[in-house]
Order: C-alpha cells, then sequence, then structure tokens
C-alpha cells in the first residue's frame, strides 16, 4: 500500500481532445501542458493528447519547451510566457515556437505576436504589419468561463486587428471558449484544463462532455473513537459533541490537499464523508459513523469526487488545485493507466 496513489487515465485524455476538435469543427487542438500539464505529468499528456489529434504543445516558459523536446523531436512546441534574452537561442536551437508582446521581433526563430484586445497583461495594443518570422497572432480571453459580452467583444475586436493576415496562424481560444464559442476558434485553439476533463466553468465536467483524468485515493491508516469534548487536530478546530468515530487518512496539504479543504466531502469505502478540523501537512481527519479497518480506501478526487467541489469549498479554482497536487515519488504512488 502506499500513502496516496494518483491514477493518470490517458484514455481520458484522448477522449477529451477528440470532445474539443468536435466542438471546433475544423479548427485545431493545441494541447496546453505548462506546469507540467497542471501538475498530471506534461509528457504523458502531451503524448495521449498528440495521439488523439492535437497538432502541437503549449507551455509557458523555454524551460518547459526545452524538457518537452526531449520527448518529442519533431512536435510543435510553444512557449507562451515571455522568454529571456539567453533564452531565445535555446529556443531557437530546440526549435520551440515564442511568443512575443512587442514589435521586436526575435530572428531566426517562429513567432507569434500576442495582441492584447482586453486581457490587459501580455500583448501590443495596436498590430503593426507582422515581420517576417511571425507565424502566428493571438490573443487570450479575459472572461471565457464567465462574461459572455465580453468575451464576444474580446472576439470581434481579434477578428478585426487581425482580418488583414488571414495568411498567418490566427488563435484566442481557451478551453472555455473552444466549448462554448464557436466564433472563437479560428485556426486553432489552446486548451489545457479541458484536455485534463475538468470544467473551465468549476460546474460538472460530464455537462460538456468532458472525462476527468485524474484520480488521487489513499486509505484509512487509523479510526478512533472521540467522546464528547475530545477535538482532532491542530487548534482544535472540531470539538466532538456526541461520540464520534474519525479517521485518519495520511494526506496533507503538502500533498496539495489543501488546508483550506476542511468541509469537504470524500469517499470512505464508497460513502461521502465529511474532512473534519484542521488539514495537517501530512494528515487529514475523515467524520465516520463506525470504525473502520485500516486500508479502508478513500477517494480523495476521482468519480463522485470533483475537483470542481474541492475548488468550491476552497474558494478557488481546479487549475489551482491540481497544479499543487504532489505527484513525486516521496509523497505518492503515480500510475499511469493507457486503456
Ligand atoms: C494557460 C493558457 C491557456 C489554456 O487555458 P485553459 O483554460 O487551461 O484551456 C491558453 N492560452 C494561454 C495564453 C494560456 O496561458
Amino acid at each position: 500500500m502506499h500513502r496516496s496513489e494518483i491514477t493518470i487515465d490517458l484514455g481520458a485524455v484522448r477522449h477529451n481532445v477528440r470532445r474539443l476538435l468536435a466542438a471546433l469543427r475544423g479548427a485545431q487542438v493545441w494541447a496546453v501542458v505548462k506546469a507540467d500539464g497542471y501538475g498530471h505529468g506534461a509528457g504523458d499528456i502531451a503524448g495521449a493528447a498528440l495521439g488523439a489529434g492535437a497538432t502541437a504543445l503549449c507551455v509557458a516558459t523555454v524551460p518547459e519547451g526545452l524538457a518537452l523536446r526531449r520527448e518529442f523531436r519533431t512536435e510543435r512546441i510553444i512557449v507562451m510566457g515571455p522568454a529571456l534574452n539567453r533564452e531565445i537561442a535555446q529556443a531557437r536551437d530546440a526549435h520551440l515556437e515564442l511568443v512575443v508582446s512587442s514589435e521586436e521581433i526575435p530572428s531566426g526563430v517562429r513567432v507569434h505576436l500576442k495582441v492584447d484586445t482586453g486581457m490587459g497583461r501580455w500583448g501590443v495594443s495596436e498590430l503593426m504589419t507582422p515581420a517576417l518570422e511571425v507565424v502566428g497572432l493571438m490573443s487570450h480571453l479575459a472572461t471565457a468561463d464567465t462574461d459572455a459580452g465580453y468575451a464576444d467583444w474580446q472576439i470581434e475586436r481579434f477578428r478585426t486587428a487581425t482580418a488583414p493576415y488571414t495568411h498567418l496562424e490566427r488563435h484566442i481560444a481557451n478551453s472555455a471558449a473552444a466549448l462554448r464559442y464557436p466564433a472563437a476558434a479560428f485556426d486553432a485553439a489552446r486548451c489545457g484544463i479541458a484536455v485534463l476533463g475538468l470544467s473551465p466553468f468549476g460546474g460538472d465536467p460530464a455537462d460538456d462532455g468532458l472525462r476527468p483524468v485524474l484520480r488521487w485515493t489513499s486509505y484509512v491508516a487509523l479510526s478512533r473513537l472521540l467522546r464528547p469534548g475530545q477535538s482532532t487536530g491542530y487548534g482544535r478546530r472540531f470539538v466532538a459533541e456526541g461520540d464520534t468515530w474519525i479517521g485518519i487518512v495520511p494526506v496533507g496539504y503538502a500533498d496539495g490537499f489543501r488546508r483550506d479543504l476542511t468541509g469537504t466531502t470524500v469517499l470512505v469505502d464508497g460513502e461521502p464523508k465529511r474532512v473534519l478540523g484542521t488539514v495537517s501537512m501530512d494528515a487529514l481527519a475523515v467524520e465516520l459513523d463506525r470504525a473502520v479497518p485500516e486500508g479502508t480506501p478513500v477517494v480523495l478526487v476521482g468519480t463522485g469526487v470533483l475537483l470542481e467541489e474541492h475548488a468550491r469549498v476552497a474558494g478557488t479554482i481546479t487549475y489551482e488545485l491540481a497544479t499543487g497536487i504532489d505527484s513525486s515519488p516521496t509523497r505518492a504512488r503515480r500510475v499511469v493507466v493507457d486503456a
């Protein structure tokens, strides 16, 4: 047995990419695998996504791009964040493509010029005639998951600004836009969260035909009976009113089960149970209705336990929870299934 086990389902990745391709009706899917594939494992996610028809990989940094290049010798890899001066030569040598947010275009490397249409972050405000190195024009949506009116306005600004350059690849859509805004498709959509089967809208991924890729399980290492007035964990945040059985699970915030997940629900032997008291670095407590044997399985994330629900409890988004999960061998056993 392992303290915790993280299972990555490559069949689900392929299903999600096919779902996105169907929604995009002819536009390409570029798989965004920055931050180690949002904590899911960049190489595994990238390989499965390419196998299902994704035609490029997107990352945030040149080092992320260089690491992927070792595994993917010929595929297109696009670095979406800014490159430092010394990284430009490395990107050129490794045939990475760069995103540039100014009129200063490096030579000898394929460039996507970013136009700011309303995100108010990276990008040029005014699009001049692009230099020869420029192969793509891109922008990024600020509200594809929340404000349709603003997203539509950004998409139309992008269409107008780039209309003279339809010979270049144009891309603005992220996962939310790929699923909900056909007008945002252009030539390609850069999709991260939906490839992982997580809802860009914070709801049930099944509503958009997506299948979660990550499953996270552990076990009850100890059952104990709290008598009235006894408590569990730091700060005594949970004090038993009557006799209360609790189970201690050897996973905590250092593993990525965050401290603000008190009150969320996990499955103990298939039954929904509340997380009680303060989540510690290496352990958490769940409410039980009886003693359970040591080794009783606990599903922290998986069928019946949506990461979206944990995100709602923690007041954050699945992106932040997923990137926080530590699947390194010192903390968890990571299993890749390719069914
Ligand atoms: C991370 C990122 C994406 C992917 O967004 P998802 O919501 O995960 O699909 C797309 N474009 C840019 C520029 C990004 O930084």
